[in-house]
């Protein structure tokens, strides 16, 4: 038999698009749709809205486009279910939420908690995990929960008391990259792991009225790091662990140059940097040919640094809005995809 072949690039980094439905006021105010998606071929194309730009329309294609009719269980079927199942057989994964706010990236990773056709990526891997865990037989699991936020490069721990505590990257020879002093809750159950995700989300909107809508510019990240302990022939136990991060990035859109002074400009200037951080990294990723991949160039992308590359698995949604003013910010998404894949 020939040896295992390591799987190729474009199937350990994977980028979809996911437009939103045009919400209330874009109906009322009759904005015109700048995007049309063919969803069998992974095309998009862009219209500027300007017929005096005369331009020809902007044609992109990706590994999967999901336009304004696509149902929340599906996406996870087919986009992000694979991920999860790998990170139940030991591998890390992470999945990314990116894109302009109000484009869906929350809706994408959290969805609407009250109905069940409408849950993100996030409570739907719960139930897939703790599914797959109830029906296992010889093998035992520790799912351990842990949530945390990036604001302007600083790390908190979504799940400690103390909001104001600031946690720090730590590095080891033998284990990697690790954050010190992080809380990582032992969870049992889908509703202990939706507790655990419940207490992180409200910590997170505590801080947000605090700081000026804070949300929309901070990077949440909700690791699930499972560990399974299974006997071989000889009645030895093995463990392997894998870890599944799950991120809702920092909100991509640029600010407008007269909003951007003295804080705003430098948060700006913060997440410019994080999101074309982790751009270069996915890159370099999806290049296969760079010998050096540029993990500390920030917080997140050291963070991630043994979930990115390598053997794990990374998925990243670009969401964008279909309405024409949102033209100029839809097409910055999709360059910053495009060249992600
Ligand atoms: P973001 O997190 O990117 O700022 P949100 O996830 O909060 O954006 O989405 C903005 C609004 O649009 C929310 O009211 C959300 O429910 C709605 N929305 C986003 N994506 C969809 C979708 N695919 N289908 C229906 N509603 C959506
Ligand atoms: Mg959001």
């Amino acid at each position: 038999m020939p040896p295992k072949a390591k799987p190729p690039s474009d199937e350990t980094v994977k980028v979809l698009i996911r437009c939103r439905p045009m919400n209330k006021n874009e109906l009322q105010a009759k904005y015109p749709r700048c995007v049309e998606m063919d969803t069998s071929r992974g095309v998009i194309t862009v219209n500027n809205p300007n017929p005096n730009a005369n331009e020809v329309p902007r044609q992109f294609t990706f590994d999967k486009v999901y336009d304004w009719d696509s149902k929340q269980t599906d996406l996870y079927r087919e986009s992000f279910m694979p991920l999860v199942s790998s990170v139940l057989e030991g591998f890390n994964g992470t999945i990314f939420a990116y894109g302009q706010t109000g484009t869906g990236k929350t809706f994408t990773m959290q969805g609407v908690k009250e109905d069940p056709e409408l849950r993100g990526v996030i409570p739907q891997s719960f139930e897939h995990i703790f599914n797959h865990i109830n029906e296992s037989q010889n093998q035992q699991y520790l799912v351990r929960a842990s949530y945390m936020e990036i604001y302007m490069e600083e790390l908190r721990d979504l799940l400690h008391k103390d909001q104001n505590k600031r946690l720090e990257i730590k590095e080891k020879p033998d284990t990697g990259v690790y954050v010190k002093d992080l809380s990582s809750v032992l969870t049992k159950s889908i509703k202990e792991i939706e507790k655990v995700m419940n207490i992180g989300n409200q910590n997170r909107s505590v801080g947000a009225t605090k700081m000026n809508e804070q949300s929309s510019r901070s990077h949440a990240i909700f690791v699930i790091t499972i560990e399974c302990s299974e006997p071989d022939a000889e009645g030895e136990a093995h463990i392997r662990a894998g870890k599944l991060n799950l991120v809702d990035l920092a909100g991509s859109e640029r600010q407008a140059k007269t909003e951007a002074e003295g804080d705003r400009l430098k948060e700006a200037t913060k997440i410019n940097l994080s999101l074309s951080a982790l751009g270069n990294v996915i890159s370099a990723l999806v290049d296969g040919k760079s010998t050096h991949i540029p993990y500390r160039d920030s917080k997140l992308t050291r963070l991630l640094q043994d979930s990115l590359g390598g053997n794990a698995k990374t998925v990243m949604v670009a969401n964008i809005g279909p309405a024409s003013y949102n033209y100029e910010e839809t097409l910055n998404t999709l360059r910053y995809a495009n060249r992600a894949k």
